[in-house]
């Protein structure tokens, strides 16, 4: 089978390696869509590292099963799972499993014509296509974000990036009724358009940003969701939230050294929270992502901007590198 491998910063190659057999447990699937996520984008440009494989956004249909599989057969459609609670540890036994503390994750590679791995790290997805299958782990990463913003019917949130995550988080907010602004940098052209065409109640450059929205809402948002580099955005979200306001995190700089500087004083006078929104373990939240997805809540042609066969790999990273203005997700397909 083909499989992508990688030696970041920026060289890909495509390598025929052996087809894996589906063990005791184990499923393999022949993957239909895999997508690029922001954090690939960002591997790719700017870390040093020997050669590997990537991609852990995807769907497919199974193959083959391994014995001992009781869900899965032949044929079934599936969404990979990113990650699975343990179900032993004091989280788990909370019956908290998004604070499980002993996270399994099912590893990466998904940028290949097969992926096997045990049947916990599948998830079937019935009605679904590929595509939204492949959209439900990033999926996740919006849902866990939206849920520790707080964000309900009547609430008032802020945005900051309108990226895939932000994007879908932004269906989620309208979809339950909240007010929703987004600020992300004009240079995007097609992440802003989009942002408008979801019906964000307003959509400001991040330099006009703190002047123009507490000119709509003087108290300050109740809350904000950070998608970018966190040194830029935890200030300016603390800057426009409402005494007692929520700022969710995705805090992915990808530098050993993104340590922050923060007005602490503010954060104290204002009783402000700052949540770290790890979506991971990520298996309980497909559920609600895959009917997120079948309602159109959240809607795979509005965020997947762009398609490449694996063939073109290697054309689908530099584009989803260079041509920022245009992206919202790239998205490697099978041609069949
Ligand atoms: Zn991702
Ligand atoms: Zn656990």
């Amino acid at each position: 089978m083909l499989a992508a491998f990688f030696k970041t910063p920026g060289v890909v190659e495509l390598r025929e390696v052996e087809r894996p057999e589906p063990r005791n447990g184990e499923v393999l699937v022949r993957v239909t869509a895999a997508g690029i996520c922001g954090s690939d984008v960002a591997f790719f440009r700017s870390k040093q590292r020997d050669w590997h494989r990537r991609g852990h956004e995807f769907a497919g249909v199974v193959e083959k099963v391994g014995e001992g599989v009781q869900r899965l057969k032949r044929g079934d459609l599936v969404a990979g799972v990113g990650s699975v609670p343990c179900g032993e540890c004091s989280g788990c036994a909370r019956g908290e499993p998004q604070l499980c503390s002993n996270v399994r994750a099912a590893g990466v590679g998904a940028f290949a014509e097969y992926v096997c791995n045990g049947e916990e790290f599948f998830f079937k997805i019935d009605g679904l296509t590929g595509e939204e299958g492949a959209l439900i782990e990033p999926l996740t990463v919006a849902m866990q974000m939206v849920r520790d913003a707080g964000v309900g019917f009547g609430s008032k949130t802020l945005l900051m990036g309108a990226g895939p995550i932000g994007l879908m988080a932004l269906n989620i907010c309208k979809a339950s009724g909240a007010r929703a602004y987004v600020s992300h940098p004009t240079s995007s052209r097609a992440r802003l358009e989009a942002a408008r065409g979801m019906g964000a109640d307003a959509v400001f450059s991040p330099n006009e940003l703190t002047q123009r929205l507490l000119e709509r809402e003087p108290e300050g948002v109740d809350s904000a969701m950070v998608t970018i580099p966190p040194s830029i955005g935890i200030a300016q979200a603390a800057s426009v939230l409402r005494v007692g306001g929520t700022i969710a995190l995705i805090g992915m700089e990808f530098e050993p050294e993104a340590n922050l500087r923060l007005d602490i004083d503010r954060f104290h006078f204002r009783k402000l929270r700052l949540i770290g929104s790890n979506h991971n373990p990520c298996a309980p939240l497909y559920p609600e992502a895959a009917r997120l997805l079948r309602e159109g809540i959240v809607n795979v042609e509005k965020i997947v901007s762009h398609r490449f066969p694996l063939f073109w790999i290697k054309e689908a990273f530099e584009f989803a590198t260079e041509r920022r203005d245009e992206v919202i997700k790239v998205m490697i397909v099978a041609e069949d």
